[in-house]
């Protein structure tokens, strides 16, 4: 790409810009450094994790610290640091990569990615030169492990309002820490956490705190529902005595640690999730080839096909998003890098630029999962209600993604406030395009018939937006200042918005193969139309509901009449499409992109 097309895209701008596929980077676009990397992941998972995963369910001692001693001396667990402190230095879209592919490894999955992201990234990033000298090539190697202990027991989606105190000592040498953190993942072995705590009781601000540091101590292990083999600890305080110089980042700003660091776990939570689905997947399709019911198999049957095919459509909307993400993450920090911006700031700028895909991401890679694994245990049937079954594992170790991380109603409400409060500063233009819309709707429509190649799907997608800027545009003018208090229209407005996102996404990857001549790319668009005939419907019912919720008069009317304008398609069989896809994943046994 040139520097031109580099500064293209913009946080957010996916809304208001027209689609480019040839600026689009896809699964396809993996380098052969990059496929290799993934199959070493994949490597460590089969001979590794997978086979012992009765054992890392039951919490063997020293087990899962193993592991991640073994995936650090194959450089996993240090990839995207830099060099400087240990690590590799590889790109975004590597890093990501890595996610996806251990994301197969149930509780594994999430030790790593605690250690790699939420444990380590804020010495990574907002560390001293000393810190980061102290901590990283440790973290890099996995010498040490790490842990986020931002959750307590009054604070969890509201974690600014957290109770945990920090006094300095007199003699100013050490703060002192009096509180408790719940649920802290890899709290049973981590050494270094990152601790949240409100100086004199209102300055919310971060500390490094070394697990033998005295007055730290630890609860039991929690009883969960799933990943039952991820560690995960109360953490108490009394009077924990923390160097002075182990703050992290500024007095009063740990806000800006939380809550950058999660933007980043947001989208990795999008890769791991992926790796889970498309496990769960072939676990499921190898399931449906070989049982048989009537004499058939059951993957023969009409109603098991929808299934399967819904199951590589909603993996394939996920993946397209997520990397088409990643790499536009990449490219911004490159671009930050060029222009001078010290290392520390490079990622979490370019992060903080598309927190709004990571946001979404987070709720479209976890409600995926949770999709492929309930019905792969329907798939199973009574098999799948049984442990002796991975997928019964997938399903009880999905449930979670849509939980940590910032709830999915949380991601969907910071989605729209993110877009009101970039608007608002005059980031994004949403205003300008909202008053295209509306003088488009007092126009008379143009019904005429546009037959290139993917001109429809551009359309829908391009209609989608519109629906999109329509609801949000009449909203913001007639509830202004009190828009906040009406979630349920927030919720529905999130909804419309992931679901043209993932069309796009979907689109771009699926022209791109057709233009390169993939051998999928007729099942990739069979993909594209299925979402998109689907998200038609999905989009009309929020938007409908959305406008009923405010509108009233000519004016719910006219936008009643828009958005039936607007989600409008041609008919088409999704039924045959289905089918077209089911055949091929029977064929390969596998998710086959
Ligand atoms: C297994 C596990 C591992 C975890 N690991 C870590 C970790 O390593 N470090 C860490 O710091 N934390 C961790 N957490 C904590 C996790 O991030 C929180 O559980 C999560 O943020 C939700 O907080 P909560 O449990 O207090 O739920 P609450 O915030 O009480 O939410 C309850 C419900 O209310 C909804 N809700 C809350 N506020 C609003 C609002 N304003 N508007 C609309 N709906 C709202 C939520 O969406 C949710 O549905 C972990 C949790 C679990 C279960």
């Amino acid at each position: 790409m040139d520097a031109k097309t580099l500064t293209a895209m913009q946080g957010g701008g996916f809304l208001i810009q027209s689609p480019d596929p040839a600026n689009t980077f896809t699964p396809e676009d993996f380098t052969e450094e990059q496929k290799m990397i993934e199959q070493t992941c994949r490597d460590f998972l089969d001979k590794e994790v997978l086979p012992h995963i009765l054992d890392i369910d039951k919490q063997k001692d020293g087990l899962m610290v193993s592991l991640l001693d073994k995936s650090g001396e194959l450089g996993l667990l240090g990839a995207s640091f830099p060099e400087a402190y240990g690590g590799l230095g590889e790109d975004f879209v590597t890093a990501t990569l890595i996610n996806e592919a251990l994301g197969g490894g149930h509780s594994f999955a999430v030790a790593m990615a605690a250690h790699t992201g939420i444990g380590s990234l804020p010495i990574l990033y907002f560390g001293t030169e000393e810190q980061k000298q102290k901590y990283m090539p440790k973290l890099a190697t996995g010498e040490w492990k790490g842990a986020y202990a931002l959750t307590e027991p009054n604070s969890g989606s509201d974690a600014l309002g957290a109770k945990t105190t920090a006094t300095l000592t007199e003699d100013g040498k050490h703060y002192l820490l009096n509180g408790q953190k719940i649920w802290i993942t890899n709290a049973g072995f981590a050494d270094v956490f990152t601790v949240f705590a409100k100086i004199d009781g209102d300055k919310f601000s971060a500390f490094i705190v070394e697990r033998d540091t005295p007055g730290l101590s630890f609860g039991e292990e929690e009883h969960k529902m799933g990943i039952k083999g991820s560690s995960t600890r109360q953490l108490f305080f009394e009077n924990c005595k923390v160097p002075a110089e182990n703050l992290l980042g500024e007095i009063s700003r740990g806000h800006v640690i939380a809550f950058n660091i999660l933007n980043i776990g947001r989208l990795k939570l999008c890769a791991a999730a992926l790796g889970g689905a498309k496990r769960a997947m072939d676990l499921t399709l190898h399931y449906a080839t070989t049982r048989e019911q009537f004499k058939t198999p059951i993957a023969q049957f009409g109603a098991i096909q929808h299934k399967l095919a819904e199951m590589a459509i909603r993996v394939f909307a996920s993946e397209s998003s997520l990397y088409r993400t990643a790499k536009w993450i990449d490219d911004k920090e490159k671009q930050l890098h060029d222009e001078g911006k010290p290392g520390s700031e490079t990622l979490l700028g370019a992060a903080e630029e598309f927190a709004i895909e990571c946001a979404m991401l987070k709720v479209l890679g976890s409600e995926a999962l949770d999709y492929v694994v309930d019905e792969g245990v329907q798939i199973h049937g009574g098999n799948g209600f049984s442990d002796e079954y991975n997928i019964s594992r997938a399903y009880r170790d999905s449930r979670i993604n849509r939980i940590f991380e910032g709830t999915n109603e949380i991601n969907r409400l910071l989605t729209l406030d993110m877009y009101l409060k970039r608007a608002m500063k005059g980031r994004i233009d949403l205003m300008g395009p909202a008053m295209g819309v509306q003088k488009e709707l007092m126009s008379i429509p143009d019904f005429g018939d546009d037959d290139t190649p993917f001109a429809a799907e551009l359309k829908a997608i391009a209609n989608f937006k519109k629906a999109i800027l329509m609801c949000a545009g009449a909203a913001v003018q007639k509830l202004m200042m009190t828009l906040d208090k009406e979630q349920e229209l927030l919720m529905y407005l999130a909804d419309m918005l992931i679901d043209t996102f993932q069309t796009e996404n979907m689109l771009l990857r699926a022209m791109k193969m057709q233009q390169n001549g993939h051998a999928s790319a007729d099942l990739a668009m069979d993909m594209v139309r299925v979402f998109i005939n689907d998200a038609a419907d999905r989009i009309n019912h929020a938007g409908k509901n959305a406008i009923n919720s405010f509108a009233d008069g000519d004016e719910q009317r006219m936008m009643l009449m828009g958005v039936k304008r607007f989600t409008k398609l041609a008919s088409f069989n999704s039924k045959e499409a289905r089918r077209r896809i089911a055949a091929k994943l029977i064929d390969e046994k596998r998710y086959f992109f």
